[in-house]
């Protein structure tokens, strides 16, 4: 089977480097387990004080205070992440990394350093969209991803990777739309339990 694998929040610990990247430029001290819902940008910028937002003009942009020069290259794997994508590839499967891109300029080339760099052993591609949404286009037989918008609009097998931030979208749902997983081994072993 083709299986999209998402990077940031799945296998990239990106929310470490953007809480930590924020609190350093804002002096703050928000902790990870605060960000319970999507959107790390929204619940900062809740977070900031009052003459900060002034500094902003309004903007709730605060990406390029999360998304500096070379963030993507130097994240940290999730425990297991490694140890499960070899798995799933050792099951026979083909390997699509799927990753949502908010930077073009430099970011493709940064999560593709990342890559290289992670996965030496097996080979893998490396699918960029523009849209969450626009994941629900590609053509893989499982995704697993961390986002609630990919759970809601990808029309086949969907593994949803357990994170703080998609908590309230785990409580909220009430069918049966997707597996949740906590860690890319187990994500591994449903896939391994799919094919019967
Ligand atoms: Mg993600």
């Amino acid at each position: 089977m083709n299986i999209g694998i998402d990077m940031d929040g799945v296998v990239a610990n990106a929310i470490a480097k953007a809480v930590k990247n924020v609190n350093s430029k804002y002096r703050l001290n928000i902790s990870t387990e605060e960000i319970d819902e999507n959107g790390t940008e929204a619940k900062v910028y809740e977070r900031l004080p009052v003459n900060f937002r002034t500094l902003l003009n309004g903007k709730s942009d605060i990406r390029p205070a999360i998304y500096t020069k070379s963030f993507f290259k130097y994240l940290s794997a999730y425990d297991g992440a490694h140890e499960g994508v070899k798995k799933i590839y050792e099951l026979g499967h083909k390997i699509f990394f799927v990753t949502k891109i908010i930077d073009w300029e430099n970011s493709p080339g940064e999560k593709y350093y990342w890559l290289r760099k992670n996965f030496k052993s097996i080979e893998w591609n490396l699918i960029c969209v523009e849209r969450m949404e626009d994941k629900a286009l590609v053509d893989v037989d499982i995704i697993i991803d961390d986002d609630p918008r990919v759970m809601e609009t990808f029309p086949r097998t969907k593994i949803l990777m357990k994170r703080n931030w998609n908590k309230k979208y785990r409580e909220r749902r009430c069918d049966d739309v997707c597996i949740e997983v906590s860690s890319m081994l187990e994500a591994a072993e449903q896939i391994r339990l799919l094919e019967g």
